[in-house]
């Protein structure tokens, strides 16, 4: 009888776990060898320009950034201030997002002027934001002082509507009003002389025309025509009581408001000359203003459908921080149906798509 061998259970075990350890080990000791062996090659087989972005590709620990840098140097890639500039930035705290922006985008001064404020973590989330623009650093901090319920990208996006200056005061002129695009607010004024070249006299079964013949910019008109029929097909009846209005008709209604209820009043509801969207030709103001309200079927129509014919409304109570008028319920504006279906469906203020998505 042959006696069978006992296996040897304990060197079996033994051998198995200096495998997985070495399957584990030898890896990551291969990986790091080549990126540490090669790492310098890589960086002298790349330009210059390329070397600042290739430190920031791959995500390397402080200590390689400091001899990436220090060999850089060495070898004449890199001169004194990029170094420098990096390590104290680096040394701030500041991430990686933050240095490659500061290195990339500013100048010595801008750099300068940076490393001499204080660290700020919401530096970080301001320099990631899309908008973010670094001249205007000390107006988005002032603002958030302001108002700290509101988030950095709503900070961000509100100083490039300026709404941190004096409506009326600091406007600036539209340059396109001819764009079915544009926007006008309290900061952005239509030059006084403006007036549309294709505006059309609206027809008495879509516009009350019994104080003055109303007129619209014709693909505002033709699309209005479009939406009130449709409309009316489901027993929903609303029609133009204001449309185009010139610079001096404006300016009657205007000073007609403050004489009535007063310079502060005026402006929450109507806009100055020169400020007025009627004045583009593309708004039209619904009847009955009165009973247009945000409970009614008009309005209820109008939110659901307005945009498949190129309409938003303009004024919603909740963003009357932003439009600065009050809302109306009434005051619908042509912009174009791709534009006002994008508008819709990002549900933002027509200030904020413009701002994020036409301006930029
Ligand atoms: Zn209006």
């Amino acid at each position: 009888m042959i006696k069978k061998k006992k296996p040897n259970y304990k060197l079996r075990r033994k051998i198995a776990k200096i495998t997985l350890i070495l399957l584990i080990v030898v890896p990551i000791f291969l990986i790091n060898q080549t990126k540490i062996l090669n790492f310098p090659l890589y960086i002298t087989n790349i330009k210059y320009t390329g070397i600042i972005d290739s430190l920031f590709e791959v995500d390397f620990t402080k200590k390689e950034v400091k001899d990436t840098l220090k060999y850089l140097k060495e070898n004449e890639r890199i001169n004194d201030n990029t170094k420098n500039y990096i390590l104290e930035l680096d040394s701030m705290g500041y991430n990686k997002n933050t240095i490659e922006y500061v290195i990339k985008n500013l100048n010595k001064e801008q750099i300068t002027e940076f490393l001499s404020k204080k660290y700020n973590k919401d530096y970080e989330k301001y320099i990631e934001n899309d908008l973010f623009v670094f001249s205007k650093l000390e107006r988005y901090l002032n603002y958030q002082n302001e108002h700290k319920d509101l988030s950095i990208d709503e900070i961000v996006y509100r100083i490039e509507l300026n709404l941190d200056k004096t409506y009326y005061e600091d406007s600036e002129f539209v340059k396109n009003p001819d764009d079915i695009t544009v926007l006008t607010n309290k900061y952005l004024e239509i030059p006084e002389d403006y007036e549309p070249e294709d505006l059309v006299d609206m027809d008495d079964n879509y516009a009350n025309n019994s104080y003055r013949q109303l007129k619209l910019r014709k693909e505002a008109y033709e699309k209005f025509v479009e939406m009130c029929d449709d409309s009316r097909e489901d027993g929903v009846n609303f029609y133009a009581e204001s449309a185009y209005r010139s610079y001096e008709y404006q300016d009657i209604l205007y000073k007609n408001y403050v004489y009535n209820n007063g310079q502060e009043e005026a402006n929450k509801y109507a806009a100055k000359p020169g400020f007025s969207e009627h004045e583009l030709g593309l708004a039209i103001d619904l009847a009955n203003i009165w009973t247009i309200t945000t409970k009614g079927e008009e309005y209820a129509w109008l939110s659901k459908n307005a945009y498949k014919y190129g309409y938003i409304i303009r004024y919603k109570e909740e963003w009357e921080d932003i439009t600065g008028y009050a809302a109306e319920s009434w005051h619908i504006r042509y912009v174009g149906v791709e534009t006002a279906t994008k508008v819709y469906k990002k549900g933002m203020s027509y200030e904020e798509y413009y701002i994020k998505y036409i301006a930029n």
